[in-house]
């Protein structure tokens, strides 16, 4: 079931499911931003979707996808960032038991906000213990479901409705430009953009210490690399997913990087000029945009910005720094 490639009636069904559940979120737009470029820029943002990020609607639907069986047994996830808060307050919203894998050293701030949304958190050792070995054993003894954090149909339909509504709220679009980790907004977002603006231009965008997404799409298969360091902690994953990567690599235009220092400028902008928090990870969409890393002038320009979840000490440091 879970090897199933989604399709746009998927993202539909989605959609369904999540009315009255997740926050349609705003659209918004600058004129800085749209004289700087000479450009028509829609900022899509999820940084106000329930728990902080997109996340919410993949994780909801995955657990709606479940039978009765499944989850009066539970779910498991491995996360330390959005995708667990994600899994524990939708698991809480249908009455069941989340279990979260998440290394003994994460953030307290983030263990806190998993465990008030109600989730059992189990630790792991970093250095000498698997994450997912972790999780598949709580899989065979408990017999609880794994929610992935974007390898799932279910999960990268949920992540589409993003840009449905984007679209369904705009109106057609030259170009998106969407977050990039392991691929499930950027299917998701591809599915939605193929069925409803079929001449709409989807990029992926991730950290440049972190290309793998941009190997693995210009060399047509999955590359793996070493875990990236970038303070986009939301999109260090080491490679696409089975079932990202077939849809990335067949309906997106390009994958494009940006740096670090991009990311803290696009912040600062959005603080600053927008008043909104994003990320450093909900900034990769519009550091590409705003470098002009591929032209946009004269064009009509969608921005996912994919969540606002951001340690205020750090987010402090980024919009102090020169
Ligand atoms: C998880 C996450 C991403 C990356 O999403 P993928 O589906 O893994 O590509 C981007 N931005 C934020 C804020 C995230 O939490």
């Amino acid at each position: 079931m879970s090897d199933r490639i989604p399709t746009y009636e998927d993202v539909m069904q989605a959609s369904n499911a999540l009315i009255g559940v997740a926050h349609r979120t705003p659209v918004l737009t600058s004129h800085t931003i749209n004289a700087r470029l000479d450009a028509q820029v829609f900022f899509k943002c999820e940084n106000f979707q329930r728990m902080g990020a997109f996340k919410f609607r993949g994780g909801y639907n995955a657990l709606a996808g479940l039978t009765e069986e499944q989850r009066k047994a539970g779910v498991v996830a491995f996360s330390s960032g959005n995708h667990a808060q994600a899994v524990a307050l939708a698991a809480r919203m249908f009455g069941v038991a989340a279990t979260i894998v998440m290394p003994h050293d994460a953030p307290a701030a983030k263990k806190e906000a998993t465990l008030g949304y109600g989730a059992r958190v189990v630790s792991y050792d970093r250095l000498t213990e698997d994450r997912e070995e972790v999780a598949r054993g709580l899989v065979e003894k408990h017999g609880l479901s794994l929610i992935p954090p974007f390898d799932h149909p279910d999960v990268i339909a949920g992540q589409g409705t993003a840009a449905k509504e984007l679209f369904e709220e705009v109106g057609e679009l030259d170009a998106l430009f969407v977050p990039l980790g392991g691929g499930g907004l950027l299917s998701g977002s591809l599915l939605s953009a193929h069925a409803l603006s079929c001449v709409c231009d989807v990029y992926g965008v991730e950290p440049r210490a972190g290309s793998d997404g941009q190997q693995s799409f210009r060399g047509g298969s999955v590359v793996r690399i070493a875990p990236p360091k970038s303070i986009a902690d939301g999109a260090l994953t080491q490679a696409l997913g089975r079932l990202t990567f077939p849809i990335i690599r067949k309906y997106a235009r390009d994958i494009l990087t940006v740096s670090d220092e991009q990311l803290i400028q696009a912040m600062k902008f959005f603080a600053e000029r927008m008043k909104i928090v994003v990320e450093p990870t909900g900034c990769l969409g519009a550091a590409a945009v705003f470098n002009e890393v591929v032209p946009v002038k004269g064009k009509r320009v969608g921005v996912l910005l994919s969540g606002g979840n951001v340690d205020l000490k750090a987010y402090a440091g980024y919009l102090q720094s020169a």
